[in-house]
């Protein structure tokens, strides 16, 4: 008999008031379904202590992660990350995460945004930690952030683009400035998808799997309410684009997941 594979949710936002009335129902229909493991990323000081709150509650499955979100870069960032460095000698985290740029919701903040990137990235590889970078309408300035950080470090970030959608150009352009990995989500699911047509060009073993949760529901869900228990239908759908067999995605992505973010077993 074939056993269930095991997979990880590596970008979950469990944490998010959309599961306050049902995290454990959450927590156990995504365990029956073989996703054993959740990372969640950080936004910003508001909602960290929730984060905490239930990896301590889950320490088996759950593990935290603390970072400035770019959309939450504000007069404030200061003390933002002031409050995360505090954090960041207070306990383990598994990444810093989730950082980066966002040029869609506002470009006021651009200028703080790449500063605010630029010294978690520094913090990360300090720390020997990956980080889980969003990036949305603002390729350019990533990687003028990307090449200043070469320019002054020896070492070079690893990590994850989390709901990654660029073109195979930039994967080999970003793979020139560290270690990472790509996160593909609910969105390889949608019809028109332009990220469908570069999965078949990345490596297995770059990629990791992730829901977003609550967001970018995938197909046949989409349009309801995103959770882990949903990740099959991504890794059935890397399958099928790389025509290879469902339990490869899911045996490559869950041991790379558990590499890049130091997971026990
Ligand atoms: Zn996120």
């Amino acid at each position: 008999m074939m056993e269930t594979p095991l997979y990880i949710d590596t970008h979950a936002h469990l944490y998010d008031e959309a599961f306050q009335e049902d995290v454990e129902a959450v927590l156990s229909r995504a365990k029956a379904a073989g996703i054993v493991q959740f990372i969640l990323p950080g936004i910003d000081a508001s909602t960290q202590e929730q984060l905490e709150a239930l990896c301590d509650q889950h320490p088996e499955s759950c593990y935290p992660c603390i970072g400035l979100h770019p959309t939450s870069v504000g007069e404030n960032w200061k003390e933002e990350l002031t409050l995360i460095e505090k954090r960041l000698s207070t306990r383990q985290y598994y990444a810093i995460g989730e950082i980066g740029l966002d040029g869609y919701w506002s470009t006021t903040y651009m200028a703080e945004q790449q500063e605010v990137f630029f010294r978690q990235l520094c913090w990360a590889v300090e720390q020997n930690l990956p980080v889980i970078i969003h990036l949305r309408e603002a390729t350019e300035a990533l990687f003028t952030v990307l090449e200043r950080f070469r320019k002054e470090h020896r070492s070079l970030p690893k990590g994850v683009f989390h709901a990654f959608s660029g073109s195979i150009e930039t994967y080999h352009r970003i793979q020139q400035y560290g270690d990472f990995h790509f996160g593909i989500g609910g969105v390889a699911t949608y019809k028109k998808a332009g990220i469908a047509d570069t999965i078949p060009f990345i490596p297995l073993d770059r990629l990791l799997l992730e829901t977003d949760a609550p967001y970018l529901t995938p197909v046949p869900h989409r349009g309801k309410r995103n959770e882990p228990t949903y990740i099959p239908h991504i890794a059935e759908r890397i399958a099928q684009l790389k025509q290879l067999p469902l339990e490869t995605v899911a045996a490559t992505t869950t041991q790379q997941a558990r590499i890049l973010f130091q997971l026990p077993d």
